[in-house]
C-alpha cells in the first residue's frame, strides 16, 4: 500500500487537535500566552517535569510566521530536547553549509559551515515558520496534554488580572511592585466570541512583539517604553521559486549588504529544493528615513540589481507570501537598567519576542526564544525569585547582544563593508575564522571581547 505523500510529507499543513477546552474559572501550575516557539518551548519544558500548564495561542494552526525561516545552531540542541529534530529531518528542509557575504562593492565572501562537522559547528536548518512551528507546537501541545494541562487555540489573550498585595510571594527586592499575577481572560474564537478567564500565579509571556502580558508589565506595570524605533526592525519577506542559484536542498543562505538596502541586508534563504526565502530588513528609526518602503526597495533590489536581476530573470513570486513585521532588538537601551527592557515582575516572565531579544545584527530571534522559553521554565519549576530571571536572561543573552550591536552599527557604513568582505575574500584565515565565530561556541565567547574583534578587523 502507498502512503498518502500529501498527509505524511505535508502535515503542517492540516489542523492540530488540541483536546477540549478547559472551563473558564479553571487554575493552572502555569499559564503560556502564545504558542510561537518561546511559548511551546516554556509548556514543553514545564510539561517534561510534570507541571499541569495551559498554553493559548491566538492563531488556529496550520498558521504562518513572517520570517527568515533560518533556525540556527543555537536553536538545535532544544529542538532535540523537544523532541522535534528527527521530525524536522523528515520533513523537507534545507541544511545550512555556508553563509555568503557581499559587500556594497559586490564582493563576496563565502563561509563554510562543514556538514561533516555539523554537531560541533551547529550550522542549522532553514525550513518554513509555517512547517517549523506546527512540528514543534503539536510536540508541545502532547507533552503539555499528556501532563494533564490544556491547549486553546484561537483563544485571544486581552487582559492580565492581578492580586493586588495579597499574594503572599516576597515581590523581591527593588521590584516596587506588589502586585502579582492571578490570570487572564481570553476571547475566544474572534471578536464576537466568548470570554473566559483562567487562573494561575505564574504567567509567561510569549505573543510575540506585541505581547498583551509584556504590555501589562511594561507598559501599564512600569510605565516604561514597549517599542523603541531605534530598536525594533521592520522585516519584509516574499517566498520566490526558480531563483538561479536557489535550486538545491543543500548549501548556503546568502545575507547582501546591498547600497540601497544598508542600514540593512537583503537576504535569500532557501528552505526547500526551488523555494526560497527573499527578504529585506531595516532598523525602523532608520527605515523612517527612507523615502522608499521595505518592499519597494525590494522590488528594486530584484529587477535591477546587477547581482540579482539574472537571478530572478526565470523566478516567480509565491501568491500570498508577501508579508511584513517588525523586529523587537535585543540591542541594549541606553538609559535602561533592566537590559534590554524589563522581562519579569511578580508571577510573569517574558520570553522571546515579548522580551525583545532577536539579535541586532543577525535578526535571529527563534534561538533566544528557545532558550528564554526554557529558561522560564526552570525558574518556574525551581521557584526562583522573579528579579532573578530577568538577571540571568541578561546574563547568559547580554554579551551577544551587545556584541552584535556593536557589528549593527557598523555594518551601517558601506566603506567599512567594502573593505572588509574585500579583505576576507581574498585570505582563507579570515574565512576559517568568520566559520569559528558564526558556528563554534567557544569561539563566539571570544567575540565578546573587544580586543578579540579588533584583531579581527584589523589583521
Ligand atoms: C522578517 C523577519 C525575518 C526574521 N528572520 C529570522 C530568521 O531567519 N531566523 C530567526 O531565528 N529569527 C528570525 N526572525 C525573528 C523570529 O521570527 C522571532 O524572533 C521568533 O518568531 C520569536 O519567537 P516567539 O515565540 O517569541 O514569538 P512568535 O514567533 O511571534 O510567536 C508568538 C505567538 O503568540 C501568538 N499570539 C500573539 N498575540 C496573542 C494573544 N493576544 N493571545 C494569545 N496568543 C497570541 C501569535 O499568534 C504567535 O503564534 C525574523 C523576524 C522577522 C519579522
Amino acid at each position: 500500500m502507498t502512503a498518502d505523500i500529501d498527509s505524511v510529507v505535508r502535515s503542517w499543513e492540516h489542523p492540530i487537535e488540541t483536546g477540549e477546552m478547559p472551563e473558564s474559572g479553571t487554575e493552572f501550575d502555569a499559564i503560556i500566552v502564545g504558542g510561537g516557539p518561546g511559548g511551546a518551548a516554556a509548556a514543553g519544558y514545564l510539561a517534561k517535569s510534570g507541571s499541569r500548564v495551559l498554553m493559548i495561542e491566538k492563531e488556529v494552526w496550520p498558521r504562518d510566521k513572517v520570517c527568515g525561516d533560518a533556525v540556527g545552531g543555537k536553536s538545535l540542541s532544544h529542538v532535540s530536547e523537544l523532541g522535534v529534530k528527527a521530525d524536522i529531518e523528515a520533513t523537507p528542509h534545507f541544511r545550512v553549509t555556508g553563509i555568503v557575504f557581499s559587500s556594497p562593492k559586490g564582493n563576496t565572501v563565502r563561509v563554510p559551515l562543514p556538514e561533516e562537522d555539523v554537531e560541533r559547528m551547529e550550522a542549522g536548518y532553514a525550513l518554513p515558520r509555517a512547517q517549523f512551528d506546527s512540528l514543534l507546537f503539536d510536540r508541545c501541545q502532547a507533552l503539555v496534554r499528556g501532563a494533564g494541562g490544556s491547549i486553546i487555540q484561537g483563544g485571544d489573550v486581552r487582559t492580565v488580572l492581578f492580586d493586588d498585595g495579597a499574594g503572599g510571594e516576597d515581590p523581591g527586592e527593588g521590584s516596587g511592585d506588589a502586585r502579582h499575577a492571578a490570570g487572564i481572560v481570553v476571547q475566544i474564537g474572534g471578536r464576537k466570541g466568548e470570554e473566559r478567564t483562567f487562573y494561575s500565579r505564574e504567567l509567561v509571556g510569549a505573543a510575540g512583539y506585541r505581547c498583551p502580558v509584556a504590555r501589562s508589565v511594561v507598559e501599564s506595570s512600569y510605565s516604561e517604553v514597549m517599542m523603541d524605533r531605534d530598536h525594533y526592525c521592520g522585516g519584509y519577506r516574499e517566498y520566490w521559486r526558480n531563483v538561479k542559484g536557489c535550486e538545491a536542498s543543500v548549501g548556503d543562505i546568502e545575507i547582501h549588504f546591498v547600497d540601497s538596502v544598508i542600514p540593512g541586508y537583503f537576504w535569500l534563504f532557501p528552505v526547500s529544493e526551488n523555494v526560497v526565502n527573499v527578504g529585506i530588513g531595516m532598523v525602523m528609526g532608520l527605515l523612517d528615513k527612507q523615502k522608499k518602503k521595505l518592499k519597494a526597495l525590494q522590488a528594486d533590489v530584484i529587477a535591477n540589481h546587477p547581482m540579482f536581476k539574472d537571478r530572478f530573470a526565470e523566478a516567480e513570486l509565491i501568491p500570498g507570501s508577501a508579508k511584513g513585521w517588525q523586529l523587537p532588538f535585543g540591542s541594549p537601551r541606553k538609559k535602561s537598567s533592566n537590559q534590554p527592557r524589563r522581562s519579569s515582575m511578580n508571577g510573569i516572565r517574558l520570553v522571546g519576542d515579548a522580551a525583545s531579544l532577536i539579535d541586532p545584527f543577525s535578526g535571529e530571534g527563534v534561538g533566544n526564544a528557545l532558550v528564554t522559553g526554557e529558561m522560564a521554565a526552570r525558574h518556574i519549576m525551581e521557584k526562583r525569585p522573579f528579579l532573578e530571571y530577568q538577571d540571568e536572561v541578561w546574563k547568559v543573552l547580554g554579551p551577544e547582544l551587545i556584541n552584535s550591536y556593536r557589528m549593527q552599527k557598523l555594518s551601517r557604513k558601506s566603506w567599512l563593508l567594502n573593505w572588509f568582505v574585500g579583505k576576507a575574500e581574498r585570505k582563507p584565515v579570515l574565512q576559517e575564522m568568520m566559520t569559528e565565530m558564526i558556528a563554534s561556541k567557544e569561539a563566539q565567547e571570544n567575540l565578546h571581547s573587544p580586543w578579540f574583534m579588533m584583531k579581527t578587523l584589523l589583521f
